[in-house]
């Protein structure tokens, strides 16, 4: 009614603005009817139009389904207002604005009509998946828009414990068993725990061994978890029976065998009597308890500024069973860590009497116990993060 009133009124007596009209009356008038005089009026049209369709796809959005049968309405009658062949509004925009539009304006309200109709049909390509669904709630609660907070939430995935922290705390259990304590000490060490009270003073050529990070000429991040030795003797005294898991790191280029940072077990153990027997037996017990009891072990000499004498131990291959493989690169057996005698100087550094006490220590790369545990053969990837390998463990 309204609108032949209006179309009566403006074809006798044009009007610019027609704020009052809504705009769905508007389509149905052509722009000469609107009184339109320039493409900002044309433009003015088109935003009336794309904030109607906002509003509009606002509300549904905000109200909700209780059904998924309700959806499917609710989409449905939005498209055919919107995309209606005869009545819709983009049809009626079509007759009246577009198709009447004379040759001046074609071209602009052809831009607008194209945009407008694009704007209109991304809405309702994502409305179904924009209005949810108030699955099992009351109709008074849903015609409610305040979320359902009686709703589960959602329940994020749990990681896992990363593998060498898996293996470290491995480690850890079966020298607590022994009756060790853990000690910890820090990352960022001075040169003097690092180096010179393990006895590798500065003319000392073992110093190279170490591709050291120095913060500055006093300050490094430690090479190794051997500092905690010191810092452990020096605030506990004798005896002392201790392992330090942690941190180390190195200047090394990496590879599938060396990382920047990678972990390492210290043990100490110090007291009376203590001979090489006590370290072997110990470390002969510990490999066994991880790796299993059908391993053996072979000592063989070796050599390290902070012990004398010094060893490392090697373990039956446990992928060839000792036969030989590509892993014991045919020897059958593999090495798995340094140890020996505490040093003297290394004692006396600690503040522990060498007349009186002897102490055997030991040191593993954790990462390297659990490539052969899981038969990783890339270090790099403990550290890349992958869900895809952290996932396996
Ligand atoms: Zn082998």
């Amino acid at each position: 009614m309204s609108a032949v009133h209006n179309k009566a009124r403006t074809s006798s007596n044009p009007e610019r603005a027609h704020t009052g009209t809504p705009i769905h009356e508007k389509v149905l008038k052509t722009l000469a009817e609107l009184g339109v005089r320039s493409v900002g009026d044309i433009q003015q049209l088109f935003y009336e139009l794309s904030q109607t369709l906002n509003d509009e796809t606002n509300s549904l959005v905000i109200k909700g389904a209780q059904s998924e049968a309700e959806r499917e309405r609710m989409c449905k009658t939005f498209r055919n207002r919107w995309l209606g062949r005869k009545s819709g509004l983009i049809a009626q925009a079509d007759e009246n604005w577009l198709k009447a539009a004379g040759t001046d304006w074609r071209r602009d309200v052809g831009r607008f009509f194209n945009d407008l109709r694009a704007l209109v049909e991304g809405k309702i390509a994502a409305l179904p998946t924009e209005i949810r669904l108030h699955v099992g709630v009351g109709s008074a609660f849903a015609d409610t828009s305040s979320p359902d907070l009686t709703l589960p939430g959602f329940r994020r995935t749990l990681g896992s414990v990363h593998p060498v922290t898996q293996v470290m705390r491995e480690i850890e259990d079966i020298f607590l068993g022994l009756g060790f304590a853990i000690e910890s000490g820090p990352e960022i060490e001075s040169v003097y725990y690092n180096f010179d009270a393990l006895n590798i003073p500065e003319s000392h050529p073992a110093r190279d061994d170490w591709d050291t990070i120095y913060v500055n000429p006093e300050t490094l991040l430690r090479t190794h978890t051997s500092p905690v030795q010191i810092r452990a003797m020096e605030k506990h005294g004798a005896p002392l029976y201790i392992i330090c898991p942690g941190k180390a790191y190195r200047h090394d280029n990496p590879d599938s065998t060396h990382a920047t940072m990678f972990h390492q077990v210290e043990g100490l153990a110090v007291d009376t009597d203590i001979t090489f027997a006590d370290l072997k037996g110990t470390l002969d017990y510990f490999a066994r308890k991880f790796f299993g009891d059908k391993i053996k072990t072979n000592f063989s000499p070796s050599f390290f500024p902070f012990t004398e004498p010094s060893g490392e131990l090697a373990i039956s291959c446990v992928f060839c069973g000792g036969k030989g493989c590509r892993v014991c690169k045919e020897s059958g057996w593999v090495e798995v860590m340094g140890c020996g005698m505490v040093h003297p100087e290394v004692l006396r550094h600690g503040g522990i009497d060498p007349e009186r006490y002897s102490g055997w220590a030991f040191g593993l790369g954790v990462e390297r116990f659990a490539m052969m545990k899981y038969d990783i053969n890339d270090i790099q990837l403990f550290q890349q993060s992958d869900i895809r390998f952290l996932e396996q463990f």
